[in-house]
């Protein structure tokens, strides 16, 4: 699998990639979305650099490390077609 570029928001945000931040102590996993980030931060900001705190435990020490969106948030199948009732 190459390595893709993703210290930065703008990073995440062309890869369509999610930052998924997972705490250290309690293994909770967040996912932010890079939009939101870009929009709290801005596009240059490097992951990083930001600072986290868990919000089930208060623990601030994190692993870092991104998700492709379809993966997380797969694409619904299309609708099935109503079928006539009775029949
Ligand atoms: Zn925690």
């Amino acid at each position: 699998m190459a390595h893709k570029k993703t210290d930065t928001v703008r990073d995440l945000l062309r890869a369509d990639l999610l930052l998924e931040v997972t705490c250290a102590a309690c293994r909770r996993l967040s996912r932010f979305a890079p939009s939101d980030l870009a929009g709290m931060y801005g596009m240059e900001t490097r992951t990083a650099r930001l600072r986290w705190r868990c919000t089930a435990c208060g623990g601030t020490a994190v692993v870092l490390s991104s998700a492709k969106r379809e993966e997380v948030f797969p694409r619904r199948p299309p609708p099935t077609p109503p079928r006539p009732l009775g029949g």
